[in-house]
């Protein structure tokens, strides 16, 4: 037996065989030599013709529907594959009787080791690029589709990492646990595992490519994989009856409107990133959304989903939600939600920092536009506030409330039915807004702690990095003064004041908030049960969970 230790993101006992899942392409090593050069050498060129085509109409149609700055992806993945710095070497290899895939897999490794060793950020962020083509040229090649995380058996998935976009798309049924080599438990992987109550670990470190096709065991609460377990482990775990990492939850998932001593009302709203976590928020008992992640809906493009698109779609999910209260956050892009086609001309060398959020935004105020243009249009179908995230400055959130003014001039003048009252808030995410809380008060019209920022922002410390989570696991001490000085200010004020970041629903963190003053904490589907469960313990003064 192997027992690979990680941290543990989200709970759960599994039981299943390890799919490893590499990003580098594998080349066998029976395809890397043999085969008639010319005929190689000429799949080679064929296959570069039907990309640069592929390519070539990619590109036309996102010119047509999003602009031309959008599609100017296309044309430099159409240089790189001409460019003789790719072409010179694979027929090199070809010609010294390299099979035609193994070829252009190595001539990618090459070139996407040279890229990353770059200190220019632009030139290094080309890496990604030169893999996506090189992946791309020898599916054409081999004739299969591109690579899904989609498997015909149920799986425990291990990975280098997943980006967010990829997590979002896993199909829980399969996928039965998931466990990654990087990240932590505030990276947005992390958290889309737990919404979509994927037992997970992350911070395993380097899995081995032995582990592929192994039976394990994964315990997501204690953040152990048991690869090939023992009899013995079997045992334990089958007597505990795979509920060693459960919360004992039952009987909490709907029931009665939570109040505390003084009658104030306390809701459990779940986040979401698409219709299908809403409904699973439904079914778990969500009394509204507290955050609507809608980058996710924007990484299913490659391009800047037009105002119609977004209506539909913001549309479909206030009519899923009924009455109950809905807010919706506005782009939320950079730093780990990079977006490729809108990100991919940013040379950051510290995008946390960055052009990020609100920020990325307010520097393409037309995708704002046209963003709330589509949420304003939606708020006719049901309770809808929107939500702002990462404001640090007073003038940001003004910034954005004029283009809501303009939005909402062209809706009359279109004649087009909205609601002008719709609440426009803010997320307080960074140590400034949380000290100017006071004053951002008098412009929000509500306000939601994303801890996670806050927690990075003003602990110095990564989301994504592991070895620095011990400064941000528990609610470190200088992030409770933050929410205390942002509750004051919002009770002040008179606005409502949530939080929506993982310490929502963290047992230890709880009692704080509530004692706090807030009153809404928005959770992923997955854990409104437990919150619930602590939020009625704490209420009723039983204490600990
Ligand atoms: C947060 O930062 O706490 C938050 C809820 O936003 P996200 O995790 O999407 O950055
Ligand atoms: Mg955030």
């Amino acid at each position: 037996m192997e027992i690979i230790r990680g941290t543990g993101v989200a709970e759960g006992v599994v039981c299943g065989k390890i799919r490893l899942i590499r990003r580098r392409i594998q080349t066998q090593p029976s395809q890397k030599y043999g085969g008639d050069p010319e005929s190689e050498m000429s799949a080679f060129r064929r296959g570069c013709d039907v990309l640069t085509a592929e390519l070539t109409v990619l590109g036309r149609k996102t010119k047509e529907t999003a602009g031309e700055a959008e599609a100017e992806i296309f044309d430099i993945h159409r240089m790189m594959l001409e460019d003789e710095g790719f072409t010179e070497p694979t027929e090199h290899r070809i010609k010294n009787g390299m099979g035609a895939q193994a070829a252009i897999a190595e001539t990618g490794r090459e070139l996407a080791e040279l890229f990353s060793a770059m200190d220019d950020p632009y030139m290094k962020a080309r890496e990604a690029d030169i893999r996506g083509i090189t992946e791309r040229l020898i599916r054409i090649l081999n004739g299969t589709e591109e690579m899904k995380l989609t498997f015909d058996t149920p799986v425990i998935l291990a990975a280098e990492e997943l980006t967010p976009a990829q997590t979002l798309e896993l199909d829980s049924e399969r996928v039965l646990g998931l466990v990654t080599e990087k990240g932590s438990s505030n990276s947005h992987t992390a958290i889309l595992a737990r919404s979509l109550g994927i037992p997970s670990i992350t911070a395993a470190g380097n899995l081995s490519d032995t582990i592929d096709g192994r039976e394990a065991i994964l315990d997501g609460a204690r953040g152990i994989l048991y690869v090939d377990p023992t009899p013995e482990i079997v045992e334990e775990y089958r007597n505990a009856e795979y509920a060693a990492g459960k919360p004992d939850t039952e009987g909490f998932m709907h029931n009665e409107v939570l109040h505390t001593k003084g009658g104030k009302q306390i809701r459990i709203f779940a986040n979401a990133g698409s219709l299908r976590e809403v409904k699973a928020a439904l079914a778990a008992g969500a009394e509204g959304i507290g955050l609507f992640r809608s980058e996710f809906l924007f990484m299913q493009y490659d391009r800047c989903p037009t105002e119609e698109e977004q209506f539909q779609v913001y549309r479909d999910l206030l009519q899923t939600m009924g009455e109950r209260e809905v807010t919706i956050r506005t782009l939320d892009a950079g730093a780990d939600k990079q977006i490729p086609w809108l990100n991919r001309d940013m040379c950051e060398s510290n995008p946390a920092l960055g052009l990020r959020a609100v920020r990325l935004c307010l520097a393409n105020p037309r995708l704002l536009y046209t963003q709330l243009r589509a949420l304003y249009r939606a708020s006719a179908y049901g309770n809808l506030r929107v939500m702002i995230p990462l404001i640090t400055i007073r003038e940001e959130l003004e910034q954005v409330q004029r283009i809501a003014e303009n939005v909402r001039t062209g809706l009359k003048n279109d004649g087009i039915s909205y609601k002008e009252a719709m609440p426009i808030g803010m997320m307080v995410e960074t140590p400034s807004a949380a000290l100017l809380a006071d004053k951002l008060a008098k412009k929000a019209a509500f306000f939601s702690l994303g801890t996670n920022d806050l927690t990075q922002y003003t602990m110095a410390a990564d989301r994504e990095n592991a070895s620095v989570s011990y400064l941000t696991e528990c609610m470190p001490e200088a992030v409770a003064e933050l929410i205390r000085i942002t509750a004051e200010a919002a009770a002040k004020a008179g606005i409502s004041v949530s939080v929506c970041g993982e310490l929502a629903s963290d047992k230890n963190a709880i009692p704080f908030l509530l004692d706090a003053g807030i009153t809404t904490l928005s959770v992923s589907p997955g854990q409104i049960a437990g919150t619930r469960k602590t939020v009625i313990r704490h209420l009723s003064g039983t204490g600990e969970s």
